[in-house]
């Protein structure tokens, strides 16, 4: 599933073809996507409509248009978006053609992507406060922030960190990366983490969601760029998805868990599990 640096990728390669083209046409070939809306009320809000920019919080990709109308995307599983894809590109849901005659396909074969609207920056803010907690490359994610989200809560760190409400953006990849640099294991009560532990881990995600970016993000799955080609973050997995690698800082071997409900690669010797943890492994390969 795409994350911040898949998404922030795509945002990255389609803001300077976007930003300030008006939306000629719009067409929604599978009404589920903006569901309960009706593809008519999108299409009345957004054509005719000037792209003023194209934004990211979390995982949503923003289309702030005139009149600060909102068209708020996510990729969800299997999404991507393809600018001048081929006339016949499979599994596409949406298609933007914009004033300069260049167009941009949504295609998503699981079809759990997203598409809705917020008219007037009142209700985008509501809209993305009610999902989305602290920004985590944004000036607001400091160790304090950290350290005042994770106090009391008695959640593993890796579920705290998969929560959008707490910090946005991150998912399993990179949740799984930031615990292995951090050297901190996925099941610790994050409530229990020491300050040293919360700035390691401070660092480690942003560090992590920086790295991706730089590559293009990863791919794995479906994930494609806005012009089709694939990012390469996945070459650089210190843990995630090498059960039975050797650890790049101590040689024993990745093993594979499950953590909030996950496949979650951990070295145990440089990630030590918390006392009393009940570590369930998995071996179905995933
Ligand atoms: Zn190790």
């Amino acid at each position: 599933m795409p994350e911040l640096p898949e998404v922030e990728t795509i945002r990255r390669q389609l803001a300077p073809l976007v930003e300030g083209r008006t939306l000629a046409e719009l067409h929604v070939s599978d009404p589920r996507w903006c569901m309960p809306l009706d593809p008519g009320a999108l299409v009345d809000a957004l054509v005719g409509r000037r792209v003023v920019q194209l934004d990211r919080r979390g995982k949503y990709l923003l289309w702030r248009a005139q009149d600060d109308v909102t068209l708020i995307m996510h990729l969800r599983m299997t999404g991507t978006l393809l600018y001048d894809a081929a006339l016949e590109a499979p599994y596409r849901r949406v298609l933007m053609t914009l004033d300069d005659g260049h167009a941009l396909s949504f295609c998503d074969p699981r079809r759990f992507g997203t598409g809705e609207l917020a008219v007037g920056e009142a209700a985008l803010e509501a809209f993305l406060s009610a999902r989305l907690g602290v920004e985590p490359l944004g000036p607001d994610f400091t160790t304090e922030r950290l350290r005042l989200l994770a106090r009391g809560r008695r959640a593993p760190v890796k579920a705290f960190l998969l929560d959008q409400r707490r910090v946005a953006g991150v998912g399993n990849i990179y949740a799984d990366e930031a615990l292995f640099r951090a050297r901190i294991h996925p099941l610790t009560p994050v409530g229990r983490l020491r300050r040293a532990q919360l700035a390691a881990l401070h660092d480690a995600v942003r560090d992590v969601l920086e790295a991706g970016i730089d590559a293009g993000g990863s791919t794995i799955d479906d994930f494609r760029h806005a012009d089709g080609v694939s990012g390469a973050f996945q070459d650089e997995f210190l843990v995630h998805r090498r059960r039975g690698e050797g650890c790049p800082l101590c040689g024993e071997e990745v093993v594979k868990l499950v953590a909030a409900g996950r496949g979650t690669y951990v070295c145990q010797t440089c990630q030590r599990p918390p006392r009393g943890a009940r570590i369930r492994s998995r071996r179905a390969a995933m």
